[in-house]
């Protein structure tokens, strides 16, 4: 029997190897731009981390969350997110005295235990960046603006940002009750999960994707036109902000997030050609996240990408295998040494080399390297070896050098005659 990979994690083949770099190349980019600075967290945290954060009642903790018990008893989960573990390593670092204003991006696998489907994996990888010690509408701004920015910069097609308020501690209470008591009155429409949802979590009964649950939902009141007078003001200058600066939002009061930790901004982007699970990142404001790991009350703003739907929204761009320069053909078995020098020189000069077999014949030799797309080819067979110089091939205009470079030359010297040799080439 075949052993298969576990259901919902995947192996990443090369190309897409290749398309991942791209959009966190371009991502890091933006984000350093934005004064950023890179952290790695661990992969397992104690799973109390994201009881207390996430919510007890969140579909993360309630059922998606990889848990086990460790030798010494402690419960540990594989991270479902990477909000909890940031502010749980800026807590333990001291930053909250040291920088108080620090701003931070982390990227890597996360775990959640969701039902697989297109763009949807038990393993998948976020980027995402975090804002502390700002409670200032400006840093709401700023953080969609850097969330539109890298949007622009990985290329996503047809990409828009949605924007909500969530309320805070003062105003969602109430908002909760009277959403739950609009749901209850209509409890027979409602299907299995927003039943369960009524009492713990009644926010979710907003973005269920059920059809006899939105039109329950229809016309239900909207935590945007609940909010206290401090939220209502925070919102409204977030919005002004935006206009202002001239970053495109688009106001959805459906929006509600799948974590309990998000107060007041909340913000989803959203991209085409994902089918339904079509959000590629997400964030908000979490005011109150530092003081529940027992932290000083910092004030935060932050938001994740998921790295395989930014790729499968950005498709059509990959790059391609990086192209290879030369090729070097050994055409003896004794030539290999002197071959495997030469193009150990080249490499460390930074080029691209690939090394042919000898026990290839000449033309299945060149018929790889023609394949390859490389310039040129250095040949060395027995007249080769003895004349101490490679025969080069020059594959773009189909001509052959014979005996032209020098097999000990060092690499500047070789590149530079490839170069004089090859119109165009290596
Ligand atoms: P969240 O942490 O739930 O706000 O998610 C942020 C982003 O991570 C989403 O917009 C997705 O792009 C990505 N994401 C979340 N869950 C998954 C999953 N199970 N598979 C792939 N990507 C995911």
């Amino acid at each position: 029997m075949k052993l298969a990979a576990v259901k919902g994690f995947r192996d990443i083949q090369a190309g897409e190897v290749l398309a991942r770099r791209a959009v966190l190349e371009a991502s890091c980019k933006v984000l350093e731009n934005y004064g950023f600075e890179e952290l790695e967290l661990p992969l397992l945290e104690r799973v109390e981390l994201f009881q207390r954060t996430v919510g007890d009642t969140s579909d993360i903790v309630e059922k998606e969350m990889y848990t086990f018990e460790d030798r010494d008893g402690s419960t540990l989960a594989l991270r479902p997110e990477g909000t909890a573990s940031l502010v749980r390593a800026y807590l333990a670092a001291g930053m909250a005295r040291s920088q108080p204003e620090g701003r931070f991006y982390y990227r890597g696998p996360m775990f959640r235990r969701e039902r697989p489907q297109k763009g949807r994996f038990r393993q998948f990888s976020q980027i995402g960046a975090e804002m502390l010690g700002r409670s200032d509408p400006a840093a709401d701004a700023e953080a969609v603006t850097l969330v539109a920015d890298i949007c622009e910069a990985v290329g996503l097609r047809e990409y828009s940002v949605e924007l909500n308020s969530l309320g805070d501690d003062a105003c969602r209470p109430a908002y909760r009750k009277a959403l739950a008591a609009w749901g209850e009155a209509r409890i027979d429409s409602l299907c299995e999960d927003c039943r369960s949802r009524l009492q713990r979590n009644p926010l979710r009964l907003l973005d269920c994707k059920v059809e006899s649950c939105r039109e329950a939902m229809q016309g239900a009141p909207m935590m945007v036109d609940s909010l206290c007078d401090d939220c209502e003001r925070h919102h409204g200058r977030v919005k002004e902000l935006l206009t202002e600066s001239g970053v495109e939002v688009t106001a959805n009061p459906r929006m509600v997030r799948g974590l309990d930790y998000y107060c007041r901004t909340a913000f989803e982007v959203t991209a085409a050609g994902l089918g339904s699970q079509d959000a590629v990142g997400g964030g908000g404001r979490y005011d109150g996240l530092a003081a529940s790991l027992g932290g000083p009350d910092i004030a935060g703003v932050g938001f994740a990408f998921g790295l395989e739907r930014m790729v499968l929204a950005a498709a059509g761009q990959e790059p391609g295998a990086p192209p290879v320069d030369i090729v070097v053909a050994p055409l003896e078995e004794r030539a290999l040494g002197v071959v495997l020098g030469l193009a150990r020189r080249l490499r460390r000069a930074g080029k691209r080399v690939e090394v042919e077999s000898p026990s290839r014949s000449l033309k299945a030799q060149m018929k790889r390297a023609d394949r390859s797309g490389a310039a040129c080819v250095l040949l060395v067979g027995e007249a080769e070896l003895e004349a101490g110089k490679a025969t080069l091939r020059d594959m773009v205009n189909k001509a052959d050098h014979a005996q032209l470079i020098e097999l000990d030359g060092d690499a500047e010297q070789v590149i530079k005659c490839i170069g004089e040799a090859v119109k165009g080439g290596a």
